[in-house]
This record gives C-alpha cells, structure tokens and sequence, in this order.
C-alpha cells in the first residue's frame, strides 16, 4: 500500500488524499482546492 501524503484543509480539517482534491486550472497554475469546503489549498505550476 503507497503512503500518499494527506492534504490537511485549514478551514474543516478534512484530510485528503491529492487524488480527492479538486483541481482547477487558471492559466499557467493549477489550483487546487478542498473537495467539501473550496478553500484553496495549494497551487502548483503546470508543465
Ligand atoms: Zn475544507
């Protein structure tokens, strides 16, 4: 079993796995943000 890192969100203290998050591109980042509440919680450069 892979230990994927868990995503803590800062606003309801859901724990997610990368793939649970949602993702949303804008421009040449891509968001990502806590699938229950929306906060965004990190932003990654596209390649
Ligand atoms: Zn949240």
């Amino acid at each position: 079993m892979l230990s994927s890192p868990m995503t803590i969100c800062g606003r309801c203290e859901g724990e997610f796995t990368a793939e649970e998050l949602t993702r949303h591109e804008r421009g040449p980042l891509l968001l990502v943000h806590c699938p229950d509440c929306g906060m965004v919680l990190g932003s990654y450069r596209r390649r």
